[in-house]
């Protein structure tokens, strides 16, 4: 799976970076909930878990900085047990996993792409939680919105994607 399989070498990176991306399809008749918020929407995003693509990307990028694996095997959306899970217990207990490996995270920048609703409103309240699920100190955590400018799925309302990176260090 990574190349530290039985341990981290000795000369490991002492600062790591990883990225993440994720995406998913806006649907009717689902909560939409992004960076552990439920942000008031007519349309939610579709997934097995709770589709919370600002928690799964940053869990992503957390992970690959360690080289820990990723989300999807940690947490494999054919298993019952992630049904409807909630996502930021997902990103609590990766980055646990991580901290287990000798790494810590200690900051991440995420850009959610979507069209509707305007991600800026809710980032105070997305950069508290994230930051009580993977101990990064608010003031190292940073989340911005785009538009897609109307181009391609995301343009046409039909998903949303978010990018992440994040930065672990060695104790
Ligand atoms: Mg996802």
């Amino acid at each position: 799976m990574t190349g530290e399989e039985g341990g981290p070498p000795a000369n490991r990176p002492a600062i790591r970076v990883g990225i993440g991306y994720d995406s998913h399809r806006l649907v009717p008749g689902r909560l939409l909930i992004l960076g552990g918020q439920r942000i008031p929407s007519d349309l939610g995003l579709e997934g097995h878990s709770d589709a919370d693509a600002v928690a799964h990307a940053l869990t992503d990028a957390i992970l690959g900085a360690a080289g820990s694996g990723d989300i999807g095997k940690l947490f494999p959306d054919s298993h019952p047990q992630w049904k409807d899970a909630d996502s930021i217990g997902l990103l609590r207990t990766a980055c646990e996993i991580v901290r287990g490996r000798g790494f810590r995270p200690v900051q991440a920048d995420v850009t959610v792409i979507a069209e509707q609703p305007r991600i800026g409103p809710h980032a105070p309240a997305m950069i508290a939680t994230l930051s009580a699920a993977t101990g990064i100190d608010p003031s190292a955590l940073s989340i911005k919105g785009k538009t897609n400018e109307g181009m391609g799925f995301i343009g046409r309302g039909e998903g949303v994607a978010v990018i992440a990176v994040a930065t672990v260090e060695a104790f």
